[in-house]
C-alpha cells in the first residue's frame, strides 16, 4: 500500500469543516484591514529563497525542498510566503507607482524537510501578510494589531505579542559587532549548530532551541541597548501605540529573528509561553536584496496548523454545523426520479439535501436520516406525488404537514 509521506497530512472530514471556519474568520478579518488575496506557485526558482531567505540560514541550508524538473531548472517549494510575494511585487514593478501601500494576505502550503512532531510537519499552512511602502511605527502598529486580533478573533485570548526592535542598519551592524565581541570567548561552549551560526550570522544564536537557557545567551548585550536615537524613539513610539490599542504585548530580547533583512521592529506571538504561533516584522532590505529599489515592508506568518492545535489545546468551540436540511426518502422510480429533481431544485434554493442513492430499504434509509442529524424529511410517495403533495416531517417534533411541491422552498425557508 502507498501511503502519506512523513510530515504530511490528509485535510478531511471535521477538521476540513474547521479550516473552513478559521478560512473564513482570517480572511474577513484581512478584508477589514484592507488586505487583498494572493496566491502564488508552489515552486519558484531557488535562488528566490536561497537569496530571500538568506544562504546562511537553517531553512535554506537544511530544510528547503530543492528539485531540478525536466529542463534542469533549480527549482524549490516554496518554504515561506514573504520571498514569493516580494518576487511579485517586484515582477510587476508595483515600486514604480506606490501611491498607496500594497497590502496582501495569502494562506499557502509551505514546505520544510523537518523533523516532524507534533506542531512541526514537513507540509504545513501559514497563514501571512505583507505591507509594501509605508514605514512608519504606525504600520507597524496595524500589522501587529491584524496579527493579534486573529488570533483573539479564533477564541485564543490568551496570547502574547513578544516585541524587539533590531533598530536601522546602522543599529543593527553595531549590535552584530558587540555580540561577536561578547559571544567570541565561549564559543567552544555553545552547540554545534551555534558555532556555525556564529561564523555566518550570529544573531541567530539568540534564537537556538539547544542553547536558549544556558547563561551565555541569556546574559548576551540586548539589542535596544544599541539602538542609535532615531531607533529608539521609533520602537517607544509604536510601544505608547501598542498600549493605546490595548494590545497585549512585552518587550523580549530575544527576539531577533535572524533572518538578515530584518530591521527595526520584530514580534512573535506564543501562547502560555510555549512555542511560536506566528511571527513577523519590518525587512525593509528585502525588496532591495531581490534585485528592486528600496522599499520599505513589513509582514507577518501566523503557524496555522499549530493555531489551530492551539484551539484544540483550549477547548475553542468551534461551531461546525454537520446535520443536513433535508433527506429525501424513496422507493419507486417515480420517487426516485422526483427526489432527484426536488435535490436539485432545493439545492440550489440554498438548502442541504441528502436522497438514497443506493436503492436502500425505507430502513436503510431512516439510519441515514439519523447519521445525517437531518432537521426535515420527506417520504415521497406516489400517490402524494399524484397530487403534487409532499408530507414534511420535522425530525425534531415529529410533527407533519402537508404542503403543495410549489411551496417546499417558501416553507423551509421560513423553517429552517
Ligand atoms: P517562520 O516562517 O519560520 O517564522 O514561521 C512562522 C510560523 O509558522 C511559526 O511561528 C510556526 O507557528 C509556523 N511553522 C514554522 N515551521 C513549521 C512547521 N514545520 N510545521 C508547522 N508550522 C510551522
Amino acid at each position: 500500500m502507498i501511503t502519506k509521506q512523513k510530515g504530511t497530512y490528509d485535510i478531511f472530514g471535521e477538521e476540513a469543516k474547521k479550516r473552513a471556519y478559521v478560512d473564513e474568520i482570517l480572511s474577513t478579518l484581512c478584508a477589514k484591514y484592507n488586505y487583498g488575496y494572493i496566491e502564488t506557485p508552489v515552486f519558484e526558482a531557488s535562488e528566490l529563497f536561497h537569496r530571500g531567505v538568506g544562504e546562511a540560514t537553517d531553512m535554506v541550508q537544511k530544510e528547503t525542498y530543492d528539485f531540478k524538473d525536466r529542463g534542469d531548472r533549480n527549482l524549490t517549494l516554496r518554504p515561506e510566503g514573504t520571498a514569493s510575494v516580494v518576487r511579485w511585487f517586484l515582477e510587476n514593478k508595483f515600486y514604480g507607482n506606490l501611491t498607496d501601500p500594497i497590502k496582501v494576505f495569502y494562506n499557502m502550503k509551505m514546505y520544510r524537510y523537518e523533523r516532524p512532531q507534533s506542531g512541526r510537519n514537513r507540509e504545513f499552512t501559514q497563514w501571512g501578510f505583507e505591507c509594501f511602502g509605508c514605514d512608519d511605527a504606525r504600520s507597524d502598529a496595524e500589522v501587529i494589531s491584524l496579527a493579534y486580533n486573529a488570533y483573539r478573533l479564533l477564541g485564543l485570548d490568551d496570547i502574547t505579542i513578544k516585541i524587539n526592535s533590531l533598530g536601522d542598519k546602522e543599529s543593527r551592524e553595531n549590535y552584530r559587532n558587540a555580540l561577536v565581541d561578547y559571544l567570541k570567548p565561549h564559543i567552544s561552549e555553545l552547540c554545534e549548530d551555534c558555532q556555525e551560526r556564529f561564523q555566518k550570522n550570529p544573531l541567530r544564536i539568540l534564537d537556538c532551541k539547544v542553547d536558549s537557557e544556558s547563561d551565555i545567551i541569556k546574559n548576551a548585550p540586548k539589542t535596544l541597548d544599541f539602538l542609535n536615537e532615531e531607533s529608539k524613539e521609533r520602537f517607544d513610539h509604536l510601544c505608547e501605540l501598542l498600549d493605546l490599542m490595548e494590545i497585549n504585548y512585552e518587550v523580549d530580547c530575544k527576539i531577533v529573528r535572524g533572518l538578515d533583512y530584518y530591521n527595526h521592529m520584530v514580534f512573535e506571538v506564543v501562547l502560555d509561553d510555549s512555542y511560536a504561533l506566528g511571527g513577523g516584522g519590518r525587512y525593509n532590505g528585502l525588496v532591495e536584496t531581490l534585485g528592486g529599489p528600496s522599499t520599505p515592508a513589513v509582514g507577518f506568518a501566523m503557524g496555522y496548523d499549530r493555531t489551530l492545535l492551539a484551539m484544540q489545546e483550549k477547548n475553542v468551540r468551534i461551531p461546525i454545523d454537520d446535520s443536513i436540511d433535508l433527506y429525501l426518502l424513496s422507493v419507486s422510480d417515480t420517487e426516485k426520479d422526483t427526489a432527484a429533481y426536488l435535490a436539485q431544485e432545493l439545492r440550489l434554493n440554498g438548502f442541504v439535501v441528502e436522497t438514497d442513492l443506493l436503492n436502500r430499504s425505507l430502513k436503510s434509509q431512516f439510519k441515514s436520516v439519523d447519521r445525517y442529524k437531518a432537521k426535515f424529511l420527506i417520504v415521497l410517495n406516489d400517490d402524494d406525488l399524484a397530487k403534487n403533495e409532499v408530507v414534511l416531517k420535522d425530525n425534531k417534533t415529529k410533527e407533519e404537514e402537508r404542503i403543495k411541491m410549489n411551496d417546499l422552498v417558501d416553507y423551509l425557508d421560513m423553517h429552517l
